[in-house]
């Protein structure tokens, strides 16, 4: 049973590292940005309204949010855990999480606070792209692919993101900042935090994570 959350701002590495804890310890890899995206390219309801937040590097507000994580966490493939990427992300989304874990018997077993300075942050965001097909993610000077474009797992095409653009970009970290990181102290009282450091290579970050979960 691993019950986790990935905190940690934009640009941190939480999805590449979602990556391989889900490899490692068989969890479903929830992500409330991936599920709004998958609803914006679907054209939902849901996509429409996220979407203009979203776009600005906002918060989408929690009532939108709430229910769509919680339920998720209803489906079966969360009855042995699950990894959390981007919820919550305010002390409220929080609150009401430990409400619903707490209504199933459940709980938070360790929260992961990746951190990493602002400077970095910028330089991997607006560098980075993704694969439009499978979902991975390169940089164009760190992490280039071998061919410009193309994604080197599965030929898909490599866009970048609506909101990696340096206004977005800065907003959503400032976002961060104003109403995430006030986790960092909730999951403190909370006595469950691990704090990782994000600036070290993948390897070592993951090898972090490992020590902080336990094999
Ligand atoms: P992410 O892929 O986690 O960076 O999320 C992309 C965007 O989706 C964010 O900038 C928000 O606009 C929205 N979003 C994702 N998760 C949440 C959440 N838990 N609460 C509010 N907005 C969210």
């Amino acid at each position: 049973m691993l019950r986790t959350i990935l905190l940690g701002p934009p640009g941190a590495g939480k999805g590449t590292q979602a990556v391989k804890i889900v490899e490692k310890y068989g969890v479903p890899h929830i992500s409330t940005g991936d599920i709004f995206r998958e609803n914006i390219k679907n054209g939902t309801e849901l996509g429409k309204k996220a979407q203009e937040y979203m776009n600005k590097g906002e918060l989408v507000p929690d009532d939108l949010v709430i229910d769509l994580a919680t339920s998720r966490l209803l489906e079966p493939d969360c009855a042995n855990g699950f990894l959390l990427d981007g919820f919550p992300r305010t002390v409220y989304q929080a609150e009401k999480l430990d409400e619903f874990l707490a209504a199933h018997d459940s709980k938070i077993d360790v929260v992961l606070d990746i951190a990493v300075e602002k400077e970095e942050l910028i330089t991997r965001l607006t560098g980075r792209r993704v694969c439009k097909t499978c979902g991975a993610s390169f940089h164009v000077v760190s992490v280039p692919p071998k061919q410009e474009g193309i994604c080197d797992f599965c030929g898909g095409e490599l866009i970048q993101r609506a909101d990696d653009n340096l206004e977005t970009v800065t907003n959503r970290i400032e976002v961060y900042e104003a109403q995430t990181m006030p986790l960092v102290d909730y999951y403190e009282n909370a006595g469950n935090i691990a704090h990782i450091n994000g600036a070290a290579s993948l390897e070592d970050v993951f090898g972090d994570i490992v020590k902080a979960i336990g094999e």
